[in-house]
């Protein structure tokens, strides 16, 4: 059987109404699977449903629903060793403003039971740029520092998967290259990484396996590879000379007039070349006028899926 870094089955979860605020289904049964060693985005629109998928995890957020299990451990069954195998980096930038950087992270060592000879403070603080910022109060740290001393706090002891919910959201492009540096060298020694992010851009760089969840469902997961392959197409635009009353059925491709009167010819650049797709509307005696393309971008599987 293979074990996963995170597995959950069948997961849900439902905010009770509060005063004049209705319940909300945040979760509707989520399946979803994490290997062990991936790189693995969570992607959704705001309100999908991936803070609470993830701070369910972190045992922030009580599940209605189903099953959750990190590396290996049941969060019900052995809540324990399920939350010593996990390191949370939550969206909000809550830090006690009135502890240093040391102490945050010798607090959270000691709340994780972390022997003092197994400690690695300085070690981490200088991985996140922070060693210049032991002994500064909190409150003083830049947004930018805060993510960087939260992600600190979450390696304190020492996880085999390393969760960071909206990361980047509010760090500038600096600040991200550094992050993403370590995350990756985090991962080449084993660690498996998590991340929710709406910088699609982002995802389809770093990840290697990708979730897409909308409305508390999951809509996709695959490799980034399989998912940019599945819209592995393009679209050709051609605007015709005189107007078209309907698309022409084209041999093996789709073809549909758009709202503004263009016809739009969805083909696989690796089946057919785009001068054999325009050689058959000319056959179709379609006089090109005008022609655009668009291409496959993760963008497109992501709309197409949670539009
Ligand atoms: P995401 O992180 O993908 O933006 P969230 O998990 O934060 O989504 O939210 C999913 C849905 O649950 C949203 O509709 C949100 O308003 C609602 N929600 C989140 N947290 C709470 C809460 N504590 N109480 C009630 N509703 C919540
Ligand atoms: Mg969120």
């Amino acid at each position: 059987m293979q074990e996963y870094a995170l597995q959950a089955k069948g997961l849900t979860k439902t905010y009770k109404a509060v005063g004049p605020t209705a319940a909300k289904q945040a979760l509707k049964g989520i399946d979803l699977a994490v290997p062990r060693g991936s790189i693995f985005g969570l992607l959704g629109p705001n309100g999908a449903g991936k803070s609470t998928f993830i701070n369910i995890l972190a045992g922030m957020v009580v599940k209605s629903g189903g099953m959750a299990e990190i590396w290996g451990f049941d969060i019900d069954k052995n809540p324990r060793q399920a939350r010593a195998s996990i390191g949370i980096v939550p969206q909000e930038l809550s830090i006690d403003p009135f502890f240093t950087p040391r102490e945050i992270m010798d607090l959270q060592a000691g709340m994780y039971g972390v022997p003092k000879s197994q400690r690695r403070t300085l070690e981490i603080l200088t991985a996140m740029g922070l060693d210049d910022k032991l002994d500064a109060y909190a409150r003083t740290l830049s947004g930018g520092m805060r993510r960087r001393l939260l992600v600190a706090k979450a390696l304190v002891h020492n996880p085999p998967v390393l969760v960071l919910d909206e990361p980047t959201a509010g760090v500038d492009i600096e600040l991200r290259r550094q992050l993403w540096d370590y995350v990756l060298e985090l991962n080449k020694a084993g660690v498996t990484i998590v991340l929710t992010t709406h910088y699609l851009e982002e995802a389809e760089k770093l990840c290697d396996t990708i979730a897409i969840i909308d409305q508390g469902e999951l809509r996709a997961c695959d490799s980034t590879q399989n998912l940019l392959a599945q819209i592995d197409n393009k679209t050709l635009l051609v605007r015709s000379a005189s107007p078209l009353a309907t698309a022409p059925s084209l041999n093996g491709l789709d073809a549909k007039l758009t709202d503004d009167g263009r016809l739009a010819v969805t083909y696989n650049p690796g089946l057919i070349p785009a001068g054999a797709v325009i050689a058959q509307l000319n056959e179709h005696g379609v006089e090109i006028a005008d022609l655009d393309t668009r291409g496959a971008e993760l963008e497109n599987v992501f709309l197409k899926l949670t539009s």
